[in-house]
């Protein structure tokens, strides 16, 4: 055995596993956009950018007239297509569990494509509303125009068998109440169906399946069949943790069950999320065709499909991951814990194993050396929360904007730093405990939390158990063979490259998806997953890195090195300027009934120009019910802006009860601010015994009525109120409009300061207390 050939072998390996990396990564990457001159019958970004361009070309909030502008586009468009487009009126409502509710009046969109022999419907659904302050290009023009172009390819093929229903769901932004309006009365959902949802929360990076309903094991494998799958079973347990929706839960929350289905977005660039900057220069045109390329491929498989099969939930919950080659990899869930203990089993017995050897290539292995091995394997696993937290620490410290996001505007280079800071607390684990545990003992350890997390996530989120259970399995069944099989060096350092190939393609994915899923914010996910891949990398770096100390220091200063200056790289390329601004939040609320006035923000630290406009931090929960408790505020002056009105339309007894009838309306001369329309009134109340909405039951709970009515008209809304006789009432009524310009006091923002993304960006709210 020469040392050469032993180097070329290390070399070889190393590469094999740098190339694997690569195609995993390339797996998960958007297609290339098709252009405007495509088949006719594929789906090309090109030709659906114009609908993008229509619907983002203004911010376009439920209830406003660019809305309105953007709903006659698509009617047009669809008729265009010579479809029979619906505008539904309907009025939709969330939180029907829950202590709070809003409401909407919404309009549909809704248009079916017939199928010859229909098993039953499929809905493809997107919302056209945007949020706030956003143009929602991305989110969700995206949707809509993957939803119109999809359409109008499907209407160059054969027709398909089943129905599939095109819904444009109106008021997500507000309360996701387009679609549920649709669930709960449009007569087409009235039996059910299987949905799919397109959606945004950013600009660009792969379209993730990253939601399904409860037992997707047969819509997984019809979803399996597009084009550029890119879903894993552990997305969707992450996705289920997360306080997240879209007009995907009101058809998953359907209390009948009516309803499966799937749930796509793309979602890095998510700087842009409900901002002003989500614009149509802002998309990445990849995004847009990934979207498009899976939507049009699986309204062919479910529009050929046993629809009502379909729509009955499957017995299992699949697990699945992509796999270089455009593969979705998929196994029933049942064998979830079969793996999962293999994997234990398997590592427990190459811990044997190597405990009985007592020595492995000049290595003590005894049990106490492993039993450290192990204990110990746990320092790369917290060195990668600990140096994520820091990381982000650091970020805001040099950068106080950035507390108020989820990921940079430009978030590569931390990115990359976050991986250096993994790759030095793991090669420095393992380099600086190799001389007294050996490298043995610590690949064992290795795998061994590996095998134990396997077990952990089996019992908690199901299908994320793959990520840990089979690397483990593989890492240990090579280890095994490597003590009984393949002696030689070469054999040897095959065999565990090969082991830990698995990991590497299960896992690289992963860190890539949860990149933007979670944000540098929370970047102690990628980096605990990158941390396991270097666990599962460990045996690999036990058998190629040769010994010796100056070369342990070199790589793990070359492992530091790169993350710091990734880290400075990510500073120098991330200015705040005109087009990335530091988002900032301010909300003006005046008492009417009091002229008292407030700037509020719910910034965690104000920021230098947040800062002119408050001072201290007040509890302002008991005047304005929507913010929740201590704000940061500071005195503002009273602006001439009319109160919401509430009249008595009735007022009947009712038993021990009385039964009042209210009109709300905004009050002569709102819209307040610029948004064109007001974006709510809210009603708080105690003591009530129940409640209507715009003809909508509304929970009480506990007396408490919480309401909020979306978008009212200058005839405002109807509310019914059954509270108990001879107690008076006393009702908070708060209108919410947007828009801060023009308010006295108010300084425009300079260059490089702009307006968060948030339901409350811009809000201006006037509240007055009624006694009835
Ligand atoms: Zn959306």
């Amino acid at each position: 055995m020469t040392q050469t050939r032993s180097r070329a072998t290390s070399l070889a390996c190393s590469l094999f596993l740098l190339v694997l990396a690569a195609l995993a990564v390339w797996s998960v990457l958007p297609p290339s956009p098709r252009s405007a001159d495509a088949a006719a019958d594929e789906f090309s970004a090109g030709r659906a950018f114009a609908t993008v361009e229509a619907v983002g070309g203004e911010v376009h909030p439920h209830g406003t007239a660019a809305a309105a502008a953007v709903r006659d586009t698509i009617v047009a468009d669809l008729e265009e297509l010579g479809l029979d487009p619906e505008v539904t009126d309907g009025v939709g409502m969330s939180g029907r569990l829950g202590d709070q509710s809003r409401v909407a009046a919404t309009k549909n969109v809704v248009a079916t494509i017939p199928g010859t022999d229909s098993t039953g419907p499929v809905f493809l659904v997107a919302h056209y509303d945007s949020a706030e302050v956003s143009h929602g290009a991305n989110d969700d023009g995206a949707g809509v125009a993957t939803l119109l172009e999809t359409a109008r390819a499907l209407g160059e093929g054969e027709p398909l068998r089943n129905d599939l229903v095109l819904v444009f769901t109106d008021a997500e932004e507000a309360c996701l109440c387009g679609a549920e309006a649709f669930a709960h009365a449009d007569p087409r959902a009235a039996d059910g169906g299987v949905v799919v949802n397109v959606e945004a929360r950013g600009s660009s990076g792969p379209a993730i399946m990253f939601e399904t309903s409860d037992g997707n094991a047969a819509l997984v494998d019809a979803y399996s069949h597009v084009p550029y799958p890119v879903g894993s079973s552990m997305a969707v347990e992450v996705y289920r943790i997360l306080p997240n929706d879209t007009d995907f839960s009101p058809f998953l929350d359907d209390p009948e069950g009516r309803f499966t289905g799937l749930n796509s977005a793309y979602i890095d660039g998510s700087a842009t999320y409900h901002a002003p900057q989500d614009t149509p220069e802002r998309m990445s045109t990849a995004s847009l065709q990934h979207h498009g390329a899976n939507m049009l491929a699986l309204a062919r498989e479910l529009g050929d499909a046993d629809a009502a099969t379909l729509a009955t939930p499957s017995a299992d919950d699949a697990t699945y991951f992509p796999l270089p080659g455009g593969v979705l990899a998929r196994y029933p869930g049942r064998l979830v814990w079969p793996l999962a203990v293999a994997a234990l089993l398997a590592v427990g017995a190459l811990a044997v194993a190597v405990a009985r050897r007592r020595e492995v290539r000049g290595e003590r292995t005894t049990a106490g050396a492993l039993a450290l091995g192990f204990a110990s394997a746990l320092l790369p696993l917290a060195g990668a929360v600990v140096g994520s937290i820091a990381l982000w620490w650091v970020m805001g410290l040099v950068r106080p904007g950035y507390d108020e996001m989820l990921d940079p505007w430009r978030p590569w280079g931390f990115r990359v730093a976050l991986l250096g800071i993994v790759a030095t607390v793991w090669t420095a684990w393992f380099l600086g405990l190799r001389r007294s545990l050996g490298g043995a003992a610590l690949a064992v350890g290795a795998l061994g939390w590996l095998a134990v997390l396997g077990v952990v996530l089996a019992a908690v989120t199901p299908g994320g158990s793959y990520l840990a259970a089979l690397p483990a399995l593989a890492g240990a069944v090579a280890g095994l063979l490597t003590l009984r099989v393949a002696r030689g060096v070469v054999g040897r350092r095959v065999v565990v490259t090969l082991g830990a190939a698995v990991g590497v393609v299960l896992l690289v994915p992963i860190v890539l998806l949860f990149f933007p899923a979670l944000g540098l914010a929370t970047g102690a996910a990628p980096a605990v997953v990158a941390a396991l891949l270097a666990l599962v990398l460990t045996p690999v770096l036990a058998v190629l890195w040769p010994r010796g100390r100056r070369r342990a220091l070199g790589l793990v200063g070359g492992c530091a090195a790169v993350g710091v200056v990734a880290l400075v790289v990510g500073f120098v390329v991330d200015p705040f300027d005109a087009e990335h601004p530091e988002p900032t939040r301010l909300a003006y609320a005046l008492d009417a009934d009091t002229g008292s006035a407030h700037w509020v923000s719910d910034e965690g630290a104000p920021s230098d120009w947040t800062a002119q406009f408050v001072d201290t931090e007040t509890d302002l929960s008991e005047p304005f019910p929507m913010f929740d408790g201590e704000v940061h505020a500071g005195d503002a002056e009273a602006a001439d802006l009319p109160a919401p009105v509430v009249d008595v339309e009735d007022a009947e007894p009712a038993g021990d009860a009385r039964v009042l009838t209210l009109r709300v309306t905004p009050g002569e001369g709102a819209p307040i601010g610029t948004a064109g329309a007001l974006r709510y009134v809210q009603l708080n109340a105690a003591g009530v015994e129940s409640a209507t909405v715009a003809g909508r039951e509304v929970p009480v709970g506990g007396g408490a009525l919480d309401t909020r009515f979306y978008a009212p008209g200058d005839d405002g809304f109807e509310v019914t109120l059954t509270v108990p006789a001879g107690q008076p009432l006393d009702l908070r009524v708060v209108a919410a409009g947007g828009g801060l310009e023009g308010l006295p006091g108010f300084v425009e923002r300079p260059t490089g300061v702009g307006v968060a993304g948030s339901h409350t960006s811009e809000l201006v709210l006037v509240g007055t207390s009624v006694s009835l």
